[in-house]
């Protein structure tokens, strides 16, 4: 099979690079980040809703398609891409209904990309809360695979639930029991390919052993072996039939470089489609999260994409990309959105002018600094819509931004319509949201080939 990658266009002032992942609902520029639909819906936004954000991308892209990174005709960024969680449509609505629909994409009425994340860490997080005997799963994580928050909202993991039940850990997989019904069932490597083969994911993840931080270094190996092992067993399957899914591996390893490094040997001789780096944003210091991505990057092969899980903020993709990762999820747009945290260009966006630039100064490399919790670049500020201040501000969220909320409502009705808790602020919220993390995006790409990042 012709490999679903290609690098378009490598920074000569770090890793970055810029390229294009084909799958079976259409090509998308990378660097990207999904869009989180954990149980098959982007929270308050139909599948219509994300295709308007994606075409107004798309346009805006389109103009400012680079000659020499070439091939990509019809402004064929493609995306938007969403990430769905085999775990919760595991559980609800069930298998059945999801074969009888025809697959996700047609239950849920989507034809772009879809990534599925294997549920381990959802299966594996409620054994963490269960206080599960296993030494791989002694700490309970803090903040989980959903990525740190910068605003004061609730944290969890992800945007789903289940703590609905009783989960045990084995050699051979996850077993858990539904407490409502008291059915047992069992996760393991096998069955969770075969699951998200029913889905019809784009893009499946394989089962993996997602450490808590912190951990100790016995523990960090034994998951990481047994992601490992898991991994192995993943492509005994998939040597025996020929799927149109693209199945990445997870590097597991906590904050040990050796055990990052072994990890990332032993699944890249594997030969997946790409490469996950797991088991950062699970609460663990900002140094270290980039200093697993400076360990394992460079070892993951070249011409192969790789996605850091569960990371986030606008700076922190910056830095993760300057490393050169290609793709990313995080609640933080969506989620925000819902409490009323928006995110605002302080200067143009990054498109059309191609780049995150102030007059003659590119604002991007960009510094992070700030406290951990304050982080903020300086390219952009966040909004609390809520605030007194914007009672009766008629101007739109983001005068910048060409997303239908902007486009069509004020700060003010905004407002008006967080305090009066009508559920239409959540959707207009979401959308704003999820159209400046894809312009981000773009200017993230724009700026990698105009040498800036
Ligand atoms: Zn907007």
């Amino acid at each position: 099979m012709m490999n679903p990658f290609r690098v378009l266009h490598q920074s000569k002032k770090s890793r970055a690079r810029v390229g294009e992942l084909r799958t079976a609902h259409g090509k998308v520029r990378t660097p990207f980040f999904m869009t989180i639909a954990t149980r098959g819906a982007v929270k308050t936004l139909a599948a219509e809703d994300m295709r308007e954000i994606g075409a107004l991308a798309r346009r805006d892209a389109g103009a400012t398609e680079p000659k020499r990174s070439g091939g990509m005709s019809g402004g064929g960024r493609g995306g938007p891409i969403l990430l769905s969680n085999t775990y919760h449509l595991y559980v609800r609505p069930g298998m059945e209904v999801i074969k009888k629909a025809g697959g996700l994409h047609k239950f849920m009425g989507w034809n772009g990309p879809i990534l599925t994340d294997s549920g381990g860490y959802q299966v594996f997080s409620l054994a963490n809360k269960n206080r599960n005997p296993s030494p791989v799963l002694r700490t309970p994580s803090p903040a989980g695979r959903g990525g740190s928050n910068q605003f004061p909202s609730p944290r969890g993991r992800g945007e789903g639930e289940g703590q609905d039940y009783d989960v045990r850990i084995t050699k051979d997989g996850a077993e858990f029991i539904d407490r409502i019904s008291g059915r047992k069932d069992m996760f393991t490597p096998e069955r969770v390919l075969e699951i998200q083969k029913v889905i019809g994911s784009d893009i499946a993840m394989v089962l993996d052993v997602c450490a808590p931080y912190p951990i100790s270094k016995e523990g960090a190996r034994e998951a990481m072996e047994r992601t490992t092992s898991w991994a192995e067993r993943s492509m005994k399957v998939l040597k025996h039939e020929s799927i149109k899914t693209l199945v990445f591996g997870i590097v597991q390893g906590s904050v040990y470089k050796d055990l990052r490094e072994q990890s990332a040997r032993d699944l890249v001789a594997l030969d997946f489609d790409g490469y996950a780096i797991g088991g950062v944003a699970v609460g663990e210091p900002q140094k270290e999260k980039y200093q697993v991505v400076d360990w394992v990057a460079p070892m993951l092969p070249e011409d192969k994409p790789r996605y850091l899980m569960g990371l986030g903020q606008p700076e922190e993709l910056v830095e993760a990309v300057r490393r050169g990762i290609d793709m990313f999820d995080c609640v933080l747009p969506t989620r925000n959105a819902r409490h009323g945290n928006l995110y605002v260009w302080r200067h143009n966006p990054p498109q059309p002018s191609l780049t995150l630039r102030e007059g003659d100064r590119p604002l991007l490399p960009l510094r992070v600094r700030g406290s951990e919790r304050g982080l903020r670049g300086n390219f952009y500020d966040t909004m609390r819509i809520t605030n007194e201040k914007y009672r009766a501000d008629f101007k739109p969220i983001d005068p910048y931004c060409e997303c239908f909320t902007c486009t069509h409502h004020s700060r003010a009705y905004l407002r008006h319509l967080f305090k009066i808790n009508e559920p239409l602020a959540l959707r207009l919220a979401t959308i704003h949201n999820v159209k400046f993390y894809l312009d981000f995006m773009v200017g993230l790409q724009n700026a990698v080939v105009e040498g800036t990042l």
